[in-house]
């Protein structure tokens, strides 16, 4: 089985969120919806050594962050209906909208904060622009990416092809619970998963409103 994945470069990224817009109008997304979230994290502080002299060891870096068709997707494992299912030949994880009962159990056991219930409390989130990729395109947050910031293919060769990719860094939790299917290239500035040193600047922009 191909596993497909996103590879993202934060040393590229701006922050612009061109891939989350790019999203919404290709998926004609509601206002209060975004398959793809564009999280600033920043932190940091500053001193005064009283002579003059200010240091400061503050930061600011972008996480463009989608569905990332998870190897152990928790989503799917909590889904008492059997409505999400991991394809057998692409990986890609995907709900069944037949099947979804919108009790939400993927919108809370998703440590990325990924599903979220739409207004007929259905559960709706990126499902990889699958109908794309059956195409041989790319997702359509790939070819937007104005800095070529993300790439998408199977996650073992993006992972290959690069030295130094790490499954995550902050805000994202621990790689550990899921395995989830990305490859970051990590800017200098970027912090570990689980640092509390920074804040998500963007809070109210990147969380879902309930239905
Ligand atoms: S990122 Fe969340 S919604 Fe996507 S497969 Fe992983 S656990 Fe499921
Ligand atoms: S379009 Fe590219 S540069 Fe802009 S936020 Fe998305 S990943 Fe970052």
């Amino acid at each position: 089985m191909t596993q497909y994945g996103f590879y993202f470069d934060s040393t590229r990224c701006t922050g612009c969120k061109t891939c989350e817009m790019a999203c919404k109008d290709y998926k004609d997304l509601p206002a209060t919806i975004a398959f793809r979230k564009v999280y600033d994290y920043e932190g940091g502080s500053w001193t005064d050594a009283g002579d003059g002299i200010y240091t400061t060891d503050t930061f600011a870096y972008h996480v463009s962050l989608a569905c990332n068709h998870c190897a152990m997707p928790a989503c799917m494992a909590k889904c008492p209906s059997g409505a999400i299912e991991k394809d057998g030949k692409t990986g890609l994880v995907h709900i069944d909208q037949e099947k979804c009962t919108g009790v939400g159990a993927c919108v809370t056991s998703c440590p990325y904060n990924v599903p979220v219930l739409d207004d007929a409390k259905k559960a709706q989130k990126c499902d990889g622009c699958a109908d794309r990729v059956a195409e041989g395109l790319n997702p359509i947050c790939v070819d937007a990416c104005p800095v070529r910031a993300l790439e998408w293919g199977d996650i073992e060769e993006l992972r290959a092809a690069r030295t130094g990719t790490v499954a995550g860094i902050a805000p994202m939790p621990s790689p550990d619970e899921t395995t989830p299917s990305i490859a970051i290239n990590p800017c200098p500035a970027a912090k570990e998963p689980g640092d509390t040193t920074g804040a998500i600047a963007n809070e109210k922009e990147v969380t879902n409103v309930p239905a």
